[in-house]
């Protein structure tokens, strides 16, 4: 895959250079447990080409990712049983993103108290 950065976390989970909890892997999306789960099956979807964030996103790429996306959901649900599913981006860190390597959040919902929102 073109575009890696050696030094971001996302790109070394891509190369396999750090283990994750994969949930779904095609030619270019990967979508992997969170390490810090906020809630049970907390999920995170990338591109596989190191893209900083909603503004480098090429629409393509972003095609493709938003397209697999009910099908990771679904598996989440499937597993995990949530009574619902937020979908989160934070893109640039006035807006909270700490890894600057595109991804969104799958977070489960089970309801008040589930120590999310
Ligand atoms: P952000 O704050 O940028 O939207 O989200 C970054 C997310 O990446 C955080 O929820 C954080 O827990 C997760 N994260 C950071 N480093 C790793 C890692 O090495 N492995 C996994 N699986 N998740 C990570
Ligand atoms: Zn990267």
């Amino acid at each position: 895959m073109t575009n890696f950065d050696p030094n971001c976390i996302f790109c070394k989970i891509v190369q396999g250079e750090i283990p994750a909890a994969k949930v779904y892997e095609d030619e270019h999306v990967l979508a992997f447990m969170d390490i810090s789960q906020v809630t049970k099956g907390h999920t995170l979807v990338i591109p596989k080409v190191h893209q900083e964030d909603i503004f480098e996103l090429d629409e393509e790429v972003a095609s493709h990712l938003f397209s697999v996306v009910p099908k990771i959901a679904n598996s989440i649900k499937k597993q995990f049983k949530p009574l619902g599913l937020n979908i989160v981006n934070n893109n640039g860190e006035a807006a909270g993103q700490t890894v600057f390597h595109y991804h969104i959040h799958l977070i489960p919902r089970y309801g008040e108290g589930d120590g999310f929102g």
